[in-house]
């Protein structure tokens, strides 16, 4: 089977391609083998989804949604002033959340 991306032989593929990135909680959308080669997903991992998803914006939508990354943590999410961003504690967030 043909990489859709790259059209290079991916039928020895190790890895499955996440429609939507586990780290944004998608456990069960998945390509099976063979769709996409692993150079492709190695790719798209380390240029597109790792530099977006670290970003400021989706880690605090991920805090603020409470979705855990593989390992299971919950990233901090950020507050941010005129001249720093910091991190708010969780239990500062349970605190807003109840306001
Ligand atoms: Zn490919």
């Amino acid at each position: 089977m043909l990489c859709v991306f790259c059209e290079h032989d991916a039928s020895a593929v190790r890895s499955v391609e996440y429609i939507i990135p586990e780290a944004l909680g998608n456990k069960e959308h998945v390509l099976r083998r063979g769709i996409v080669c692993d150079g492709c997903n190695n790719y798209f991992a380390s240029k597109i989804e790792e530099p977006v998803l670290s970003s400021i914006h989706f880690q605090n939508l991920r805090g603020r949604q409470e979705i855990a990354n593989k390992r299971g943590n919950i990233p901090f999410q950020y507050g941010i002033s005129r001249r720093l961003a910091f991190r708010l504690p969780s239990g500062l967030r349970k605190m807003r959340e109840n306001l």
